[in-house]
This record gives C-alpha cells, sequence and structure tokens, in this order.
C-alpha cells in the first residue's frame, strides 16, 4: 500500500497497538487528536532505558550522566524540530495546559494588572481558556474573546478590533482540536508585534501534523504535549523567547532550579533550568527524544501530505451521507472531521462504532464547551486522522455509520 510516497503498510507495522484486535476485530485508531498511539522504537526506548540505563539526570556516575547527556539531546533535538534559536528556549513541561499554565501565571505575578487585558478566540480548547480566567481572577485583568465566522476562520477584522493599549498577552491556538481551523498564526503575531503584545500560541493540535519554524511564526510562545504525537503522556514543550524566559519569575520552586540556595533568599539559575523544579519524567523525556527522530526519519512534509490525503477523502465520503452536518470548513484544515447527525445522538453512534467494528472515535463537548455553545450543538463526533491510517479504515467508518443509520 503506498500514498504520497508513504509506505503506510511499513508505518502500520511500526505501531503495535494497530495490530491489536477485539473480538476478531482490529483497532481502527481515530483518535489521535485525543491521544495516539506509539511507535514501537518509543516503546523499546523505554523498555532498555528501565532494563539497562537507569540513573538520575545531573548525578555523577555513569549511568546518571548517560541520562543527562540524553535528556539534554532531547531539548536540542526539540529545538530544531520547532526551529528554536538555542536549546536553552525550550523547558519540559507536564504537556500543553501545563506550558500554558506556566505563562499565564508568570504573567499574573509579573505583568498583568487590574483593567488589563487578554485575547483568546471562541475556538479555544478549556486548556487555553481556564488558565487565563485564573490570571484574571488574581489580577482583575479581562478576558476578551475574539469571534469566528460562519466558515470557522478566526474573523481578523473583529480579533483586531479588540487589541489596544491595555492588551498584555494574546493565546490562540494554532489549530482547533474540534473544527480542525489553521489560525494565520504569522500575519496574528506581526500584528500583534507592531502593537507590542506577545503571543502564545497552543499547538496541541498543530504540532504532531506539521513543520512548525517558532522562528518563522514569530511568536513568543508555543506549547504542545508529547502524548499526542506518539510520545509518552505527562510530558510535553514550552518554548519561550529567551527575553522572555529570563524577564517571567518561576512557577514551582525546589531541586534543580536554583543557582543559590539560602535560608534569607535563593538566587535562581537561567532558563531553562529555572522552570523546571524537581526531578523531571527523564525517561519519558529520553523516549520523545526517540519519537522525534522517527517523526523525522519518516519525512514529516509527507506524512502531513498523507493525513491531508485521508481528510480530503473522507470529507467527500461523509458529505454524500445526508444525515451528516459537518462543521469545520476552514481552507487550511488539520486531518481531522468533527459532525453532527440531523436526528441521532453522536453518543450513540460512537458507542457503537466501538462496540460493534472496533473504531475508536471521540463524540462530545471535545473539551471546548463554549465554542459547542457557540455553534448551538450539545455534542461533536470526532474523527482524527494519522498517517498510519488508511483510505480502506476510512471506507469501514462509512459502512459502519450506513449501519447505524439504517438501525
Ligand atoms: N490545546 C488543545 C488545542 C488541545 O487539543 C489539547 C488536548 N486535547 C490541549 C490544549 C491540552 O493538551 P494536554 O491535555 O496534553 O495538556
Amino acid at each position: 500500500m503506498k500514498d504520497q510516497g508513504l509506505d503506510t503498510q511499513k508505518i502500520r507495522n511500526d505501531f503495535p497497538m494497530s495490530k491489536v484486535e477485539v473480538n476478531g476485530k482490529p483497532l481502527v485508531y481515530f483518535d489521535s487528536a485525543a491521544t495516539n498511539q506509539k511507535p514501537q522504537v518509543v516503546i523499546d526506548r523505554l523498555i532498555e532505558l528501565y532494563t539497562r540505563q537507569y540513573g538520575k539526570t545531573e548525578e555523577n556516575h555513569t549511568f546518571s550522566k548517560l541520562m543527562t547527556s540524553w535528556y539534554e539531546e532531547t531539548r536540542s533535538k526539540a529545538a530544531k524540530f520547532l526551529g528554536a534559536k538555542a536549546p536553552e528556549e525550550i523547558i519540559f513541561t507536564k504537556g500543553s495546559t501545563d506550558g500554558i499554565n506556566i505563562i499565564a501565571n508568570g504573567f499574573a505575578k509579573a505583568v498583568l494588572k487590574q483593567g488589563d487585558e487578554i485575547v483568546i478566540s471562541m475556538l479555544e480548547h478549556h486548556s487555553n481558556i481556564i488558565p487565563w480566567q485564573l490570571a484574571c481572577q488574581l489580577t482583575g485583568a479581562k478576558l476578551l474573546v475574539a469571534p469566528i465566522k460562519d466558515n470557522s476562520e478566526l474573523d481578523m477584522d473583529a480579533f483586531e478590533s479588540l487589541l489596544n493599549d491595555k492588551t498584555r498577552i494574546i493565546s490562540l491556538a494554532h489549530s482547533s482540536n474540534v473544527l480542525g481551523t489553521i489560525l494565520p498564526v504569522k500575519l496574528i503575531c506581526e500584528t500583534a508585534h507592531q502593537r507590542g503584545i506577545p503571543v502564545l500560541i497552543d499547538g496541541a493540535q498543530a504540532a504532531p501534523h506539521m513543520p512548525v519554524s517558532v522562528q518563522d511564526i514569530g511568536c513568543d510562545f508555543y506549547v504542545f504535549s508529547a502524548h499526542k504525537m506518539g510520545g509518552p503522556a505527562g510530558i510535553g514543550v514550552l518554548y519561550g523567547k529567551a527575553e522572555w524566559l529570563n524577564k517571567l519569575p518561576p512557577q514551582q520552586g525546589g531541586e534543580g532550579m536554583a543557582s543559590k540556595v539560602a535560608f534569607e533568599e535563593s538566587t535562581y539559575s537561567p532558563p531553562p533550568k529555572k522552570f523546571e523544579a524537581g526531578t523531571p519524567p527523564f525517561e519519558e523525556i529520553v523516549a520523545f527524544g526517540t519519537l522525534l527522530d522517527y517523526i523525522q526519519e519518516m519525512d514529516f512534509p509527507k506524512t502531513a501530505a498523507y493525513e491531508q490525503e485521508l481528510l480530503a477523502y473522507a470529507t467527500a465520503k461523509l458529505d454524500e451521507i445526508d444525515e451528516i452536518l459537518i462543521y469545520g470548513r476552514s481552507p487550511e484544515k488539520e486531518p481531522l472531521v468533527s459532525f453532527s447527525l440531523r436526528n441521532r445522538d453522536v453518543k450513540q453512534l460512537e458507542k457503537f462504532l466501538n462496540e460493534e467494528y472496533n473504531i475508536a472515535v471521540r463524540a462530545g463537548l471535545l473539551s471546548a464547551q463554549p465554542l459547542m455553545e457557540h455553534l448551538g450543538v450539545d455534542a461533536l463526533l470526532r474523527v482524527a486522522f494519522c498517517y498510519f491510517n488508511t483510505h480502506d479504515e476510512i471506507d469501514l467508518l462509512i459502512t459502519a455509520i450506513k449501519q447505524f443509520l439504517q438501525q
């Protein structure tokens, strides 16, 4: 099976979960926007670290030194993956949510004052809403929401009209986990920077599917989660421009983040260490480095093009079914499609697909309740594509949906 020059069968062999069956039916995994399956190389790396190479970072014995060097190597790989200027601009976090909270808390402590404004958008995930609400509660700042247009794109005119000399930060998704919309992040950063406003980009959905260059985008902060790309859960990356990381205070104190500790006052290490208090999940981070190698070797632009092909194929097939109403029609779109049913409950369809076909999708609020209210729906069913999916799996999904609708 060859698509876009990719050997999808070979790729599937790299993912052991693609061979797992339930009731004799192979798993059809269309939920990579929630979390992604792990390639064997990542699993092997973790096993190797635990069985033959284990030692805590920052100590002096053999395996500690090795672990420290792999840990820092992963930082360099992540810097390269994101097109950052230097590894020091990469902070390891617990994930996208953690990264956004670190910046929102930092701004609450060091930047925001009563009456200041923060701008987000209508299509944000809860993880890019609540941290800013908490920052507003602490400081008296105000949260403003930029609307979207009927075709699911950000309304740029309305967005620009929200910016003024009280705006302290803009925090937007690179792409929507519900509608798939890819935002014009470079243009957004140019517009913001003309007014001296920093921008955080939530790349939880974009980083797994497209090459990202933070220098080209020009953002001040960028976050993503390793588990959505096939890495271990509970780790992620926060990129921050050096000048901001120097300026913002740490959010946690403890081992590893101070250069001098005294009872009166401690002095913090320079970034990134300043933001990495305590023992990090170093094994997972090193295994994430292995994942970054795997993705690069596979040829990221090629896998991205293949995922777009799957999206177009599935969208055309779903559009042929009268009962289906697709939400999210932006021309630049993530490889995911969300829909409601005119007369049936998508939660029932989700259950049917799982129980009868071992097809994994997600239906519900998709952690974007304000967006769902704006769209006027209680739930959407999301089908998310990854480079290991096939056209045959999409055909099976369509057959299954049609069978459900005939019941
Ligand atoms: N932002 C977006 C757009 C997401 O899709 C998600 C995950 N669903 C997050 C943030 C939060 O990611 P995590 O739970 O890995 O921190």
